[in-house]
């Protein structure tokens, strides 16, 4: 089943000779449960793209289809129940709530849903984070890689269908960048989420499902990795 379908969207930003063509007619989609990077130079329209498909930014033409839903058909107030509960966003900024400690701010979301945190997988995602001893630590009192950390705790926590990720190991060392792809990595194979993340680095690319490319604008579809 095709979890995510894009169906020609084009973006533009600005008008007349200012006009930016960030995105041009890209049609692709991805299976359920599929892990797929978005490769690409910087302002080749990566990011733009994947604030699209999670419909935080609207598109110039063309669709976007979760599940089977058209994400663009829906009013605001329903996008934003339907973004809380099937997708999760790490994006480079952490975006945390300064004045909730790390715990807090992973189950947050999962509050404001109204439903009950699952305390086991709590404890196994602050195990896997290398958080525990910093859970009622407040995002000021954390390095910059952990506060990363919460931020993929608190995409992950909910189990969302899709996880976008704009270069979420940007930030993070060699062996926290291991442990964080091992950690979506399961995520895609043990809870079926499928996952789309923008990376810089082609040897994480050559890790994942399926590879999408972006050069200005233009998204080419690089394949399934058959494994
Ligand atoms: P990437 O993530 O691949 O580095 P972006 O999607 O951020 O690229 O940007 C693609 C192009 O769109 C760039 O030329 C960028 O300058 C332009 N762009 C992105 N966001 C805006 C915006 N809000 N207003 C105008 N131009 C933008
Ligand atoms: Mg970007």
């Amino acid at each position: 089943m095709e979890l995510l379908e894009v169906e020609s969207i084009s973006k533009t930003y600005g008008e007349g000779e200012t006009a930016v063509h960030a995105l041009r007619q890209a049609s692709f989609s991805i299976a359920q449960g599929e892990f797929a990077a978005i490769v690409g130079e910087s302002g080749s329209g990566k990011s733009t793209l994947l604030n699209l498909v999670g419909g935080l930014d609207t598109p110039t033409s063309g669709q976007v289809r979760i599940a089977g839903r058209n994400i663009f058909s829906m009013r605001e107030s329903q996008m934003s129940i339907f973004r809380r509960r099937n997708i999760g966003f790490i994006f480079q900024s952490f975006n945390l709530i300064p004045e909730l400690t790390v715990e807090q701010n992973i189950v947050f979301p999962v509050l404001l849903d109204g439903k009950r945190p699952d305390a086991r997988y709590l404890e196994e995602l602050l195990d896997v984070l290398n958080l525990k001893n910093r859970r009622h630590h407040l995002p000021s009192q954390l390095s910059g890689g952990q506060q990363q950390r919460v931020a993929i705790g608190r995409a992950l926590f909910p189990r969302p269908a899709l996880i976008l990720a704009d270069e979420p190991t940007g930030n993070l060392d060699t062996q926290n960048t291991n442990e964080v792809m091992a950690l979506l990595k399961e995520a895609s194979r043990k809870y079926h989420q499928t996952i789309v993340m923008i990376t810089h680095s082609p040897s994480i690319a050559q890790t994942v499902d399926h590879v999408l490319e972006v050069a200005d604008g233009v998204v080419t579809d690089l394949g399934r990795v058959r494994g």
